[in-house]
């Protein structure tokens, strides 16, 4: 592209609230015919709320919060902040923990008061010895509303202990089903990948109206999902906010990062959508093809 047509796409495109760092990227937008998206901070506000705090035994909800308040601590993820103001608005003492751990994409760990604990998702649990099954039905309850749900456990060598569950609530973005619908009339479809929860992830796949869902994706899987779909010939954009989008933003035809996001995911995109407004790709879209000729 020559540096007059650059500056023209760079204009339209923040006419639209698309920010265009490449303009070729625009222009392969008009071409793309599938998107895949992330799920927290892009298809919905990724400022998630404490709604629900479940013991499993003795000790209270506000002893469960309270703890998983100290193990979030150290940790820098949305669910961190939501635990942590909640523990806040309730006036919980919040203790400091050593030997803080956190896994990607499953959960925290670290010492509290001398005890081993963990927070995270079920697989996190699991994998440390916990037996969810007395907590399954009112997991699988929240997670059916579009709730994601963190098992708390402490841990002794070669087991551990439920002591209950937080389950947060993230609304879906207000125009999220206007873009999807739209997406969907042009033909092009939607395959949300995201880190958390089958169950949660088919909730708020159904509200949206979206068919494809890949659950329980670390930061390689959404990856590998864009690098197989076009293997098989499609054109493929990607749409995130996090870190954990930033590989996938690279790999794919079109990379579209929320405004709101992380700063890698932006760096790693061609495009990017002011406010995370999702909408931003249709508009993308039709100034992709009205102008690509004048691009050229
Ligand atoms: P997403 O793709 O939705 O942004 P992540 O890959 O960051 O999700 O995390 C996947 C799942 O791992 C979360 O839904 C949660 O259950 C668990 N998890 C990740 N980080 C944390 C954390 N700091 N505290 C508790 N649970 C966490
Ligand atoms: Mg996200």
């Amino acid at each position: 592209a020559t540096p007059m047509s650059i500056m023209t796409a760079t204009g339209r495109g923040a006419r639209a609230g698309v920010l265009v760092k490449d303009a070729e990227s625009l222009e392969r937008l008009a071409s793309v015919d599938t998107i895949v998206v992330d799920k927290t901070g892009t298809l919905t506000e990724g400022r998630p709320v404490v709604t629900d705090v479940v013991p499993a035994g003795e000790p209270s909800g506000d002893r469960i919060l309270s703890v998983a308040a100290s193990l979030e601590k150290g940790s820098e993820h949305p669910l961190a902040e939501a635990i942590l103001r909640a523990a806040e608005e309730r006036n919980l003492q919040v203790a400091s923990a050593g030997d803080f751990a956190a896994v990607t994409g499953k959960g925290v760990r670290a010492i509290v008061e001398g005890h081993d604990f963990a927070l995270g998702n079920a697989t996190f649990a699991e994998d440390l010895g916990a037996d969810l099954t007395a907590a399954r039905d009112r997991a699988e309850e929240l997670a059916e509303l579009g709730k994601t749900v963190m098992f708390l456990v402490k841990a002794q060598p070669g087991s551990a202990d439920l002591l209950g569950l937080v389950a947060v609530a993230d609304p879906i973005k207000p125009n999220a089903r206007a873009a999807i619908d739209g997406l969907h009339a042009e033909g092009v479809a939607i395959i949300m990948a995201t880190g958390d929860a089958e169950r949660t992830a088919q909730a708020v796949a159904n509200a949206l109206g979206i068919d494809d869902v890949k659950a329980g994706v670390l930061p390689e899987g959404k990856q590998h999902l864009i690098e197989t779909l076009k293997a098989a010939g499609r054109k493929v954009g990607m749409a995130g906010d996090g870190i954990n989008d930033a590989p996938a933003l690279v790999a794919a035809d079109v990379g579209l990062a929320m405004g709101t996001g992380a700063d890698v995911a932006v760096e790693s995109a061609g495009l990017t959508l002011l406010k995370g407004d999702l909408e931003g790709i249709l508009r993308a879209r039709r100034l992709a093809r009205a102008t690509v000729g004048n691009i050229k």
